[in-house]
């Protein structure tokens, strides 16, 4: 079984859209083992989208994701992290798949609803980033 870190955005929670996207994950079998909502501040945004700090869009990006609540999950299934990034789309939602969430969703290519781990390294700092053992179910 592997694990990945979904998020719905602060665009996502603030359009409600956190019922539609949690349907869309279990329909797709994806098993939710973690999930809360919580307010990254300027700081944890930047801690956790770290990779990104020589990127242009990285002081955008961390105040927009400190801008409200955001909702984490830990996902589990055999291929956790590519059948959550297909449910997606791509980064741009222009050129994300008809049906997926971004395509569905997004206004721009930084207000893109959801966030998804993008290999096993990487999503096992980003479910430490935001769960501690207690937190998560078997
Ligand atoms: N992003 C952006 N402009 C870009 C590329 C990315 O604003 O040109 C934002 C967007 O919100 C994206 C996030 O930065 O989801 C992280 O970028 P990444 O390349 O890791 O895309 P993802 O893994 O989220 O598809
Ligand atoms: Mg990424």
């Amino acid at each position: 079984m592997e694990r990945t870190l979904a998020i719905i955005k602060p665009d996502g929670v603030a359009k409600a859209l956190a019922g539609e996207i949690i349907l869309r994950i279990e329909k797709a079998g994806l098993k939710i083992t973690g999930l809360k909502m919580v307010q990254l501040n300027k700081k944890s945004a930047e801690g956790f989208y770290a990779v990104h700090i020589k990127r242009p869009f990285f002081e955008s990006l961390t105040g927009f994701m400190s801008e409200g609540p955001v909702i984490a999950m830990v996902l589990e299934a055999d291929n956790a992290i590519s059948k959550w990034r297909t449910l997606m789309g791509a980064t741009n939602y222009k050129d994300a798949e008809e049906g997926t969430i971004r395509r569905d969703f997004a206004t721009d290519i930084e207000r893109n609803v959801v966030h998804g781990s993008d290999a096993e390294d990487t999503a096992d700092f980003e479910i430490n980033y935001f769960f501690n053992a207690f937190e998560l179910c078997a």
